[in-house]
């Protein structure tokens, strides 16, 4: 039986090798000012920029540029980059990278024509004015910010991850390129494709699963399965970077409906406490989350595992054959803060959306399985 649901997902996509050259043709019909907005590194050292730069001044398109997103963005950057948008009175904005300069860019959207700091929107969903318009281009295969109502932000403050979430800002066009993905290091090319891995798992267990995002996030593991070892491996080839940015945007479909669980909420700590990269974060908790959660949701966590051979050692091997250890006390040889960290977990939204209650002994359980390895 289909159980009732909506599917909402306004953003155009354009997807192939090669579009990213016409962002020019694209970005006119939004304004004649684009703040273009990207990490310190990648994306000029790939030719994405130069790209994009190319395409809008060939369309008569002024560029502004704020190239100093760091990864996971924290509030006070958003705040420096919507102030540069007003006073270039920009139109619209151009977020090329991976996650944490599209999440940036949307957040700076919001404040551009907002007054106030991010700090005072987290759980807001309507703004008093709309947002500047979002041309999102991903330059990872991870994060599935192009197509998501999502921005992930720091607050150094609190030590938290938060999001703003709203329809408003979802990406008015997807530019999905695989040749600018090419460019990720082996190392950042699985910790990202794990991200979406991790989403399109999320997505599937969680309580506001659909049969709609179901489908997308079966499929999305398919594909990521069959991927993201031969981009691994081989960085330049293009048709497994396609699968896998492909993979990636059908997991950020999938996780725009139903949101993440409680591995994104464990996930977050460790990146905000100990520095661990946001997809390897939530790689190293996989497998003792999918063996938690396999009490409350036997027949999903089964055709997870399937997917990858039949068990959860399965899974944990995929990971672990590309380099990813589950063992967190590699990640973690000193493992503190972890009453904090799981405070923090304790206090997310996400526990509601997980498919089996988790109470706070469940969460210390869980580090300590992921200390030793132990799939229980
Ligand atoms: P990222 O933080 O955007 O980038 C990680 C690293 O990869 C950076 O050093 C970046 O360099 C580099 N990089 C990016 N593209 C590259 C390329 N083509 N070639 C070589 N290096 C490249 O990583 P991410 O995992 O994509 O994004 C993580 C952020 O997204 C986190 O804040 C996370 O919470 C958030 N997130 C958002 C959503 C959502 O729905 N909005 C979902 C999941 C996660 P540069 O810094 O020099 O560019
Ligand atoms: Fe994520």
């Amino acid at each position: 039986m289909i159980r009732d649901f909506g599917f909402y997902m306004p953003t155009e996509v354009v997807f192939g090798k090669g579009v990213v050259d016409r962002i020019g043709e694209i970005a006119v019909r939004y304004g004649k000012r684009a703040l273009v907005v990207t990490g310190r590194r990648s994306a000029r050292a790939s030719g994405a920029l130069a790209r994009v730069e190319a395409s809008l001044s060939e369309a008569g398109v002024t560029c502004i540029l704020f190239d100093r997103v760091t990864p996971n963005p924290s509030i006070e950057l958003v705040a420096e980059g919507a102030g540069v948008a007003r006073d270039a009175e920009a139109d619209l904005i151009v977020a090329i990278g991976g996650g944490s300069p599209m999440d940036a860019g949307k957040a700076m959207a919001i404040f551009a024509t907002n007054e106030g700091s991010a700090r005072d929107y987290f759980g807001v969903k309507t703004y008093a004015r709309p947002p500047l318009p979002i041309l999102a281009i991903p330059t990872t295969a991870g994060t599935g910010s192009e197509v998501t109502e999502y921005a992930i932000l720091t607050d150094l403050q609190s030590k938290d991850k938060k999001s703003l979430a709203s329809p408003a800002i979802f990406p008015k066009v997807a530019l999905a390129d695989p040749e600018l993905t090419c460019s990720m290091s082996p190392e950042i090319t699985v910790d990202t494709g794990i991200d979406a891995l991790t989403h399109a798992v999320e997505s599937y267990l969680a309580n506001r699963a659909t049969a709609l995002s179901d489908a997308l996030a079966l499929e999305s593991m398919r594909i990521i399965r069959r991927s993201l070892k031969r981009a691994w491996e081989d960085g330049g080839d293009v048709d497994a970077r396609g699968e896998l940015l492909y993979g990636s945007m059908l997991a950020g479909m999938a996780i725009a409906q139903t949101g993440t669980t409680m591995l994104h909420a464990m996930g977050y700590p460790l990146t905000v406490f100990h520095g661990i990269a946001h997809g390897r974060a939530n790689g190293i908790l996989l497998p003792y989350v999918l063996a938690f959660d396999r009490v409350s949701a036997p027949e999903k966590v089964g055709r997870i595992a399937e997917i990858f051979g039949g068990t959860l050692e399965d899974v944990r091997d995929f990971e672990e054959e590309m380099g990813l250890s589950t063992d967190l006390s590699e990640a973690l040889p000193e493992p503190d803060a972890l009453d904090e960290m799981t405070d923090h977990v304790m206090r997310t939204k996400n526990l509601a959306n997980n498919p089996r209650p988790v109470v706070r002994a469940d969460v210390e359980a869980i580090w300590q399985r992921a200390l030793c390895r132990s799939l229980g």
